[in-house]
């Protein structure tokens, strides 16, 4: 599937949309075994992404270029630089192809590159690693985005603030898997990704 600038539009307005339905619910994840601000810093980013995004962008580079932007001078914490890094590294990727897999799969190495976590870290990384080879595949279904999400439930967090709890991190699951969640959830949902 090739990213356009219409796709990128209609993914990031559903993406946006999710995270504002469900700030609160991402920041109830995040308190137990974080600081309870994953809901808000992510929607303070995404209502920055949509007024970024308000006017067309000239083409899908300059488009993910802004997203990056947008998510990193807004939704801070870990979690900004590290979307801010994925929508960054797509935009690079960009000059050479707008294949979706592609694409995600520069975010992924960009996300693994700057935040240092492998898979079973219990962080965003888990969603991503997971699901960027099923959009390659053609194969994404909800149930398999759910079924990544869930899988962080019984993970002992070793990066970002959950990792000080130690083996108290297990039985939640991690905020930033869910907004991942979210990101590919609205992909499936996008005609035309
Ligand atoms: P903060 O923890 O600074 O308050 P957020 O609450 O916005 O930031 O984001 C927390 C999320 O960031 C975690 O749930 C996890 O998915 C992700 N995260 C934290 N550290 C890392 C890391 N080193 N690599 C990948 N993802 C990480
Ligand atoms: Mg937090
Ligand atoms: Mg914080």
């Amino acid at each position: 599937m090739t990213l356009t600038v219409d796709t990128l539009t209609v993914w990031m307005d559903k993406f946006g949309n999710k995270i504002g339905e469900n700030k609160q619910y991402l920041s109830d994840l995040d308190t137990p075994i974080g600081d309870g601000d994953h809901g808000f810093n992510m929607d303070r980013g995404m209502t920055a992404v949509k007024e970024k995004l308000s006017s067309k962008p000239e083409n899908v580079t300059d488009g993910l270029k802004n997203i990056a932007m947008a998510l990193i001078s807004t939704v801070g914490g870990a979690s900004g630089p590290l979307y801010g890094t994925a929508f960054l590294e797509m935009a690079k990727k960009s000059s050479s192809t707008t294949d979706l897999g592609e694409l995600l799969d520069a975010a992924l190495k960009g996300i693994e590159m700057r935040g240092g976590a492998n898979p079973g870290d219990k962080t965003m990384v888990d969603v991503w690693d997971k699901l960027v080879p099923e959009v390659k595949d053609g194969t994404l279904t909800e149930d398999k985005i759910t079924a990544a999400v869930e899988a962080t439930k019984d993970m002992v967090a070793k990066k970002g603030r959950a990792s000080y709890l130690g083996e108290r991190s297990k039985g939640h699951i991690d905020p930033g898997s869910q907004s991942s969640g979210y990101l590919f959830e609205a992909m499936l949902e996008t005609e035309g990704l």
